[in-house]
């Protein structure tokens, strides 16, 4: 295919799909990340020849040959939305878009080709048409979109390999909250971090994920629901969650977030949130928060909420933090006003339920 043209993809329908019967009970209780749908996308990517072979076929596992590059040197990034049924049965998503930007973003920072904004939304539309039917119905589900590309070549040589692969799957999901939203407990790590400045934390790769695990783990260990970590460099300021981004709320009204200085993940979740408080009038500031500062503002009561944000769980109340030395809660340990009304604004939003100045809200069809 030469620069600028369209990939036209190949759709190869799976000639033996989920029964209808076997899909409804998959879908009655899907969970996170363990049902898939009948489909993924692929396409390949080799040096000098650019993007080629797009397809839709039957979800497959992929045949490997060991010295991928990918298995031994973790060439790899990810993106993560979800697609839900509108009330009138058609399709939205949200933002697509700006996932599209970001893993180029990722990409160029992990040494990768860029893929066209297009062919990345084009390939999400092509998943959900033919998997249309796996849009759990219920409120609160939707079906998570899992775009991937990594080094594919067959060479153990240390350098960007010169062959990739991208595929994307989907995986209905069910409420992330059954039963409510309930405020976490986060562990606060004294030693590990996430990321360094001049490393890959605004990248959505997955060596990230694999780096926060440890860490991870031992906030489980502590009776904790998710690892906040500090900055690497001082161990003072609260960069992220593992997987989320993190907010302040103040009793003047003030929002604080942490600033995006390249070792923390840039959400899109994080970024529309910013714009809803603002709207809604108030202050909004990107600047560093320390750990010590959120555990004295906790105790004085000057701080109120705190919540974590991403696709996945959208806005979480943090109710109690934990870390070596001690404990403690902030607003009671209650989700707070504020963090309610920022998450239900933005589910409204993305469910078609509110006005959506901005436009975020993408039609599938
Ligand atoms: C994906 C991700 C987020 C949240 O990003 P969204 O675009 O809001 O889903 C936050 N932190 C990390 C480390 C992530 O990987």
């Amino acid at each position: 295919m030469s620069g600028g043209d369209k990939l036209d993809f190949e759709i190869r329908p799976n000639p033996a799909p989920v029964s209808a019967a076997d899909r409804a009970a998959l879908l009655a209780n899907p969970g996170f990340g363990r049902v898939f749908t009948d489909h993924m996308v692929t396409i390949r990517y080799a040096d000098g020849k650019g993007w080629y072979d797009a397809r839709v076929e039957a979800r497959a596992p992929i045949p490997m040959d060991p010295a991928s590059a990918v298995l031994h040197y973790a060439q790899e990034i990810f993106e993560g939305m979800k697609a839900y049924r509108a009330d009138d049965g058609g399709v939205t998503m949200f933002r697509p878009y700006a996932n599209a930007a970001r893993f180029n973003t990722s990409a160029a920072r992990m040494a990768m080709p860029a893929l066209p904004e297009e062919t990345f939304v084009d390939s999400l539309h092509r998943l959900i048409e033919i998997d249309r039917e796996w849009i759990p119905e219920n409120e609160d589900a939707s079906l998570y979109l899992r775009p991937f590309m990594f080094a594919s070549e067959v060479f153990l040589g240390v350098r960007p390999a010169n062959e990739y692969l991208y595929l994307v799957i989907a995986s209905p999901a069910g409420a992330y909250f059954a039963g409510g939203v309930k405020p976490v407990t986060v562990w606060v790590s004294p030693d590990y971090t996430r990321a360094g400045p001049g490393g890959t934390g605004a990248a959505k790769c997955g060596g990230n994920y694999a780096a926060s695990l440890a860490a991870q783990a031992q906030a489980i260990e502590n009776g904790c629901d998710q690892v906040v970590f500090l900055d690497a460099v001082e161990r003072k300021y609260v960069d992220e969650l593992g997987g989320m981004n993190v907010f302040f709320v103040y009793d003047d009204g003030t929002v604080a977030t942490p600033p995006l200085t390249g070792t923390i993940l840039p959400g899109i979740t994080r970024e529309s949130v910013i714009a809803l408080a603002e709207a809604a009038g108030h202050r909004v500031e990107e600047r560093p928060v320390t750990f010590a500062e959120w555990q004295a503002d906790a105790a004085s009561g000057r701080l109120r909420e705190v919540f974590a944000c991403g696709t996945a769980a959208v806005v979480t109340p943090i109710g109690r933090v934990r870390f070596p030395d001690g404990e403690f809660a902030v607003g009671g340990g209650e989700p707070g006003t504020v963090t309610m009304a920022l998450r239900q604004q933005l589910v409204d939003i993305q469910r078609g339920k509110a006005a959506d100045p901005d436009n975020w809200v993408h039609r599938v069809f």
